[in-house]
């Protein structure tokens, strides 16, 4: 039995050594063997370096250098598209993800009971609260509008059976929202809950809007509820504005037609253009997805890396 461990790597110069030693020092007293996939996303810094580095040293280790900066979702696939244990864990490489749960999890999986151990952070000690507020209501929609759960904390570290590996791979979708995916595949998850930990090392890569616009890609990518909104929001207005034609028509027979009303009649104007605009906008979202999709470009180019037959361009 072989464990595969992904780390996808964004400037993480400093992290990369720290994780490497945490991490190969537990995987050394489990009871099975392992190799190390590192993906460097285009980082701008010394990661590239380390990796190669790391790989001389330990021929367990295999590092995929993408070309440019995919992001996360895309070096994971990356990794996914590339592993060759019968176990696979995603884990990121600034100890956020702490190495130590990694026995227990395996024994879960090896138990039978379960095909993929996943985590939760149960605190979000150390964030910004504005952003555990704004993290609290989009968890509290998603899963109000979406079929998938999404669950609330969920880290991308897991653990899981090659089997839901490779079905992860299957979704080749472009616009990846891998919380999404993983709840969407099905298997028998088993969740493992673990106080937050901050970065050992170097900077978070998420700005607010960054965050602000994944929350989005996530709701674009796992509900309709925005468009059935539209529809019926439409069908909503339109009942009205046959009421109110029905009123004004019947006011102008039994009073006549006094000009007036200059204002509402504006005010009416740029409130149904504002909304027509806002639909226009949910339903553009969509149709941005779809032209991304539609173009079937390859999700990583992976420019050198020190193993052999890696699939390069998927
Ligand atoms: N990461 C990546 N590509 C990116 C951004 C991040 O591969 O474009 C990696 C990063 O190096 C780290 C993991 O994804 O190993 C999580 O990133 P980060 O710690 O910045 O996210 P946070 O933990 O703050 O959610
Ligand atoms: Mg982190």
């Amino acid at each position: 039995m072989r464990l595969s461990l992904i780390v996808p790597c964004y400037n993480e110069q400093e992290a990369l050594p720290i994780f490497y030693e945490a991490a190969t020092a537990v995987l050394a007293g489990m009871d099975c063997e392992y190799d190390l996939i590192l993906v460097n996303d285009g980082s701008r810094d010394g990661t590239l370096a380390v990796m190669k580095d790391l790989a001389a040293r330990d021929g367990r280790v295999t590092y995929l250098s993408l070309s440019r900066n995919f992001g996360k979702e895309s070096a994971m696939y990356a990794g996914l598209c590339n592993v060759k244990g019968d176990y696979v864990a995603v884990m990121d490489a600034d100890m956020q993800d702490p190495p130590s749960l990694l026995p227990e999890m395996l024994a879960k999986l090896q138990s039978g009971d379960y095909d993929c151990v996943a985590t939760r952070r149960v605190t979000r000690a150390g964030e910004p609260p504005v952003r555990s507020w704004f993290a609290r209501r989009f968890y509290g929609l998603i899963n109000r509008i979406s079929e998938t759960e999404i669950v609330d904390g969920a880290r991308d570290f897991r653990l899981m059976k090659r089997a839901m590996a490779d079905a992860i791979v299957s979704m080749g979708e472009y616009n990846r929202f891998s919380k999404g995916i993983f709840s969407w595949v099905g298997f028998r998850t088993c969740w493992m809950e673990y106080d937050n930990v901050e970065r050992a090392a170097g900077q978070t890569k998420w700005s607010f809007w960054k965050l602000f616009k994944y929350a989005l890609d996530g709701i674009i990518s796992f509900s309709q509820a925005p468009l059935t909104f539209v529809s019926l929001f439409g069908v909503f207005m339109t009942s009205l504005s046959f009421l109110a034609l029905v009123f004004v028509v019947v006011r102008k027979l039994i009073f006549g037609d006094p000009v007036a009303g200059w204002a509402s009649t504006i005010c009416v104007i740029i409130f149904m253009g504002g909304l027509q605009l806002f639909c226009l906008g949910i339903i553009a979202q969509y149709l941005s997805k779809t032209y991304m999709e539609s173009k079937h470009r390859p999700h990583f180019i992976i420019a050198e890396t020190n193993g052999e037959d890696v699939t390069k361009i998927r």
